[in-house]
């Protein structure tokens, strides 16, 4: 079997691997780097066949719905099969209508299941679900020509899910040849140290809702499922309710998994920004709105429940709670990758909070292993070969490990 990664092998975001074995190819992810101005055909890598033309281009395999991974499914040919989890298509399908800028709806393809193999030509395809910030999320076993490949995909081990990494540490598949493995972490904490778990981030939130004296804003991605629950089980403990838009709600619904919060429930209510009022009525939505506005409510309600409410806070809101006074005593709550907030299309959010002094607190962890947990599960598969991926830091994994090596992008080289 022969491997290259196409990008990622010194930087985050961006991945694309292809594998070939007796002629045939397999594409592992399809990642739109994380320094792209916008989602442009110019990022895809040179790889023959995107055009859906050449049949030895047998299959995409997505790991997860981050755009980092799929993002450039935007300009290839939609004749060629993606396959993926089924609820992370799901969310992926629901998710595009409601977002500016390109966001690409996978094509149809197999759906992976966790620890169900797939055969796709000569490939023997086995997903591991793992716990990763972002919903549906697999490790990945590739087989061929008698060799092992493990594709870790990113995830993590302090998440909600923690005890699906547990478990694929505790029964890893044995012989594997080479692990491609992410390492985001390195250089942005040291060798021995951890992340809180997303645990500590609902007792954080929990304390400083329990203090909040106006309307306590979150922000956070719709799509980070592991951050609401955790947001949820905070609004829960303060007997407050947790005020989604529409495009949360479909986001929840589409994960087609019920213990997840969903917008019919007692404690959430469904708030439609005036921005999502012209989108509904622009796409004639309005099943879609039926579905999720059992516990609707409008501004006016909001202003007389604010104090015994958390918003989940999208941009778009800010001109509506500026009218309605709703910011008054508010605390603004940023739940995200802290590097964002740094950069400049967040800087009309810096001023808005400024100008209204409202407070802003940082609770956030991240969706990727700490290097603590990054030994662990390498250790756990005990790969003859460890390659890294997806990190800016590919030379500090001799710091982890002894039997490193490194490929550059667009290089071939053979397991
Ligand atoms: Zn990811």
């Amino acid at each position: 079997m022969q491997v290259c990664i196409h990008r990622g092998a010194k930087e985050i975001g961006g991945s694309c691997v292809e594998v070939i074995s007796q002629g045939k190819r397999l594409i592992i992810d399809m990642g739109l780097p994380l320094d792209a101005e916008k989602n442009d055909k110019k990022y895809l890598p040179n790889i023959p066949g995107l055009d859906g033309t050449d049949n030895s281009l047998l299959a995409v395999l997505i790991s997860h719905p981050h755009l980092d991974h799929f993002g450039l499914l935007a300009h290839i040919s939609h004749r060629i099969p993606v396959i993926m989890g089924k609820d992370a298509r799901r969310i992926l399908t629901q998710a595009s209508p409601f977002l500016p800028g390109l966001w690409p709806i996978p094509a149809n393809g197999m759906d992976l299941r966790s620890e169900v193999p797939l055969h796709v030509g000569s490939f023997k395809i086995t997903p591991f679900l793992i716990d990763h910030s972002g919903y549906d999320a697999y490790s990945i076993l590739i087989e061929a020509d008698g060799k092992r490949l493990f594709y870790s995909g990113d995830f993590r081990a302090h998440g909600r899910k923690a005890s699906l990494t547990e478990r694929l540490m505790t029964h890893p598949p044995k012989n594997i040849d080479v692990l491609l493995l992410e390492g985001s972490s390195l250089g942005r904490l040291d060798i021995n140290e951890s992340f809180l778990s997303e645990t500590d981030i609902e007792q954080q939130l929990s304390d400083v809702f329990a203090q909040a004296k106006g309307l306590a804003l979150v922000h956070t991605s719709s799509q980070n499922i592991d951050r609401i629950v955790s947001i949820f089980r905070a609004c829960r403990k303060n007997g407050k309710t947790l005020v989604i838009d529409l495009y949360t709600a479909v986001i929840l619904e589409a994960t087609g998994n019920m213990n997840i919060p969903q917008s019919n429930w007692p404690d959430i209510a469904l708030l439609i920004p005036q921005s999502q009022r012209v989108q509904i009525l622009n796409n004639q939505w309005f099943d879609k709105l039926k579905k999720h506005s059992r516990n609707r409510i409008f501004i006016e309600r909001l202003q007389e429940i604010s104090t015994q409410s958390v918003l989940l806070f999208r941009p778009l809101h800010m001109g509506e709670l500026e009218k309605a006074g709703l910011l008054k005593e508010a605390v603004y709550i940023y739940s995200q990758y802290k590097g964002y907030w740094e950069e400049d299309s967040y800087a009309y959010l810096r001023d808005w909070v400024l100008k209204h002094q409202i407070p802003k607190i940082n609770i956030h962890t991240s969706g990727h292993a700490s290097p603590v947990d990054l030994k662990r599960y390498a250790d756990a598969l005990q790969p003859t070969k460890i390659v890294p991926i997806h990190t800016f830091k590919p030379e500090s994994y001799n710091q982890l490990y002894n039997n490193v090596e490194l490929y550059a992008d667009g290089k071939f080289w053979e397991v």
